[in-house]
């Protein structure tokens, strides 16, 4: 068979480390999602770039996983290798940082606020690697990572070959939850960011504090996958939506709430009592229940408020 074939080439590069059916499950924040046929954790870059090129090689789809914390994976898993970024160097000279893919973002605010580096500290409690972040340009309090990185080092996955690539800020084109990792077969392996060098040292009493301030937002006593659907740019032709607005963005929460959904539940999926735009799973919830609960979320939305809401997790192998 063809699936034993390559999981022997997989085992024979990637030095017996890749696994079969291992439940994407167990790697999610939403702890939901089926297995993945081939599933590797790549504890540094070269052995991204190996397992990457055999991949494509054998014409076998790749899934890139960080944290696992945004993002519902289908009840069937995924048909081909998912990569668990676990590579996390880090090097930090004067102000200029440069993190692998795979190291916690939280790690990462740590370490420059002990060096008395500003600019990464409203990301503060945000889960999920730096690759994640980057990816979908994370952020909070109106910041995003966007705004400090610099240049990215990424595999760019063609039809007829896997190339490395160095992208400027310019390239990698951030917007609100938004780059254009998001929009191309890219493989993020570091990037490079720019921060401010403050005279007062040690900053990390600032993590502590931008923390207790998230506290009570989120729901946390269910596994959920963060924000289910971007909130919405005010404009003119909004006027309908001005009550949800602040600080510029229609807040999708309030909206959803005011349709009555907090605490609805399909299967064991249930829109948060906490937060409308987010969906917990109460144990034993499958994709195909959150997918419904969305679905049903988009509809309603729509035919009330004339929205079409936007995704901003991501659906795997669905
Ligand atoms: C409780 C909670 C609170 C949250 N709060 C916030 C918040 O305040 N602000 C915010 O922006 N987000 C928030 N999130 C969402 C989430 O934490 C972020 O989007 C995070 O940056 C995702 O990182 P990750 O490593 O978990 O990505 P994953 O979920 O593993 O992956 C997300 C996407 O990124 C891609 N990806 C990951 N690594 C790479 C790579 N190296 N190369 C190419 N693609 C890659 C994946 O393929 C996938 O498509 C929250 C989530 C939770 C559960």
């Amino acid at each position: 068979m063809t699936s034993d074939r390559n999981y022997e080439k997989f085992q024979a590069e990637l030095d017996n480390k890749v696994l079969r059916n291992e439940s994407i499950a167990e790697h999610t924040t939403f702890k939901i999602g089926g297995p993945a046929q081939f599933y590797y954790e790549a504890e540094d870059t070269d052995s991204i770039v190996r397992a990457v090129k055999l991949a494509h090689k054998l014409r076998v789809d790749i899934f890139m996983l960080g944290g696992g914390s945004n993002l519902l994976m289908s009840d069937d898993g995924f048909a081909g290798l998912v990569i668990k970024t676990k590579n996390s160097h880090l090097e930090i000279k004067g102000s200029l940082v440069t993190v692998d893919a795979g190291m916690w973002l939280n790690m990462l605010v740590i370490e420059t606020l002990k060096k008395g580096l500003s600019g990464l500290e409203p990301l503060s409690g945000i889960p999920g690697t730096v690759g994640g972040a980057v990816f979908g340009n994370a952020g909070a309090w109106g910041k995003a990572i966007g705004e400090v990185v610099k240049q990215a080092e990424v595999l760019v996955v063609a039809n007829k070959s896997v190339r490395w690539k160095t992208m400027s800020q310019a390239e990698l084109r951030f917007g609100y939850r938004d780059s254009s990792l998001k929009h191309g077969d890219y493989i993020l392996l570091r990037a490079q960011l720019k921060l401010r060098k403050l005279k007062t040292g040690n900053l990390l009493k600032r993590f502590g504090e931008v923390i207790k301030q998230r506290s009570g937002k989120h729901p946390l006593d269910y596994p959920n996958a963060g924000s289910i659907f971007k909130n919405i740019r005010y404009s003119e032709d909004l006027q309908h939506l001005k009550k949800f607005e602040a600080y510029g963005k229609v807040s999708v929460g309030k909206i959803i709430d005011s349709l009555g959904f907090k605490g609805r539940k399909i299967g064991e999926a249930q829109v948060a009592n906490e937060h409308a735009n987010f969906i917990v799973n109460l144990g034993e919830a499958k994709a195909a229940d959150v997918l419904e609960l969305m679905n049903e979320i988009e509809r309603e939305v729509e035919s009330k408020y004339g929205v079409k809401l936007e995704r901003e997790i991501r659906l795997v192998g669905f």
